[in-house]
């Protein structure tokens, strides 16, 4: 039987690419449908993230006019990452497949077909991966390889180039929705789960119509969070980092007792300025980085929701069943 697919689509201020992109995904689905790789009732879930334009009604009319829409609304915006975790655990029990897309168009839809294929030989997650970054101007290119090569130095397990275009089973997400973490990354999180999973790979375009919302500020928060919820290499570099710095300071004791032993110092003023100025630098990093973890200690253990959906363009009833609102 053909597994029933629900795809999940993050939108944050997206009312100038949802119009253009929404028919889009409706074809591709159609499509699958028709060909009968995927189940009739397949779907396709909005999860609007606390827009402040007009994206939630968008959603609503689309959800209005055709019954493959549908759409959540989170109580306010959370973030990407919180945004896809809310499609995926609202979409877990109404479906076999999910798989997770950006709104803009810059994945290609068509990797959606080897992803079910894939699935059906037995995956259970099925990566989407970029082969190639042509579009990315260089400095984005630059900054997202450094991301990737810094994470695997830090010991998390990523797979290189793939964001959050993949497919991942009901059976794989009930198992993701065990890990309680409320600093999401999920692109360290998902290969964690296990299963049997694969990749497949595809080109990315150029947004189709308005802004990208990872400027590097973002960027950046997303790499010191990736690393710091899935890795403590940082904190042992510190403490090997300290232990080397004070390996240098005992041999210096010993060079400076011996000069004046045998009456040779010299006035050291630059030499001295330079040590303080070192050490009290990597003190304030390696006081940063600790921070940084106990920053993460403390927002885990408050244990907030990551996400509180406030709407839905339909009552779920226990199974698979889509009902509008207005009945
Ligand atoms: N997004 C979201 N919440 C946010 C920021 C972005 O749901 O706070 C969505 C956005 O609508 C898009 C996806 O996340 O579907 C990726 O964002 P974007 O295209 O701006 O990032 P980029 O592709 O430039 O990395
Ligand atoms: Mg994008």
């Amino acid at each position: 039987m053909a597994p029933k697919l629900i795809i999940v689509i993050p939108c944050y201020n997206e009312e100038k690419v949802l119009p253009i992109t929404a028919p889009v995904f409706l074809n591709k689905l159609v499509d699958l449908i028709n060909i009968g790789k995927i189940d009739e009732e397949s779907k396709i879930m909005f999860v609007n993230d606390g827009s402040k334009d007009c994206t939630w009604e968008i959603i609503s009319g689309l959800a209005k006019e055709d019954d493959h829409f549908c759409g959540i609304e989170q109580s306010r915006n959370r973030g990407h990452q919180n945004a896809v975790l809310a499609g995926l655990m609202e979409a877990k029990d109404l479906c076999d497949i999910t798989i997770s897309i950006d709104c803009d168009g810059q994945d290609d839809i068509n990797a959606i077909d080897e992803m079910v294929d894939e699935y059906a030989k037995g995956s259970e997650i099925v990566y989407g991966v970029r082969n190639n970054r042509d579009t990315d101007t260089f400095f984005k290119r630059f900054t997202a390889q450094s991301f990737y090569k810094l994470l695997s130095s830090m010991g998390v397990e990523t797979i290189y180039n793939h964001a959050d275009y993949r497919l991942i089973s009901s059976r794989a997400l009930k198992e993701l929705a065990k890990f309680e973490e409320v600093n999401l990354f999920l692109r360290g999180m998902v290969p964690l789960v296990g299963f049997k999973s694969t990749a497949v790979y595809y080109s990315r375009n150029e947004r189709m119509a308005g802004e990208s919302h990872y400027p590097l500020s973002k960027m950046l928060a997303l790499a010191i969070d990736g690393i710091t919820s899935l890795s403590i290499k940082p904190i042992r570099f510190i403490t090997g980092l300290g232990l080397l710095v004070a390996l240098f300071s005992f041999i210096g004791i010993i060079w400076a007792f011996i000069n004046q032993m045998l009456g040779q110092t010299v006035s050291g003023w630059s030499s001295t300025i330079c040590v303080v100025c070192f050490i009290g630098g990597i003190q304030l990093i390696s006081l940063g980085v600790l921070g940084e973890y106990i920053g993460k200690i403390y927002l885990e253990v408050k244990h907030r929701p990551r996400y509180i959906i406030s709407e839905r363009t339909y009552l779920k009833d226990g199974e698979m069943k889509f009902v509008k609102k207005e009945i």
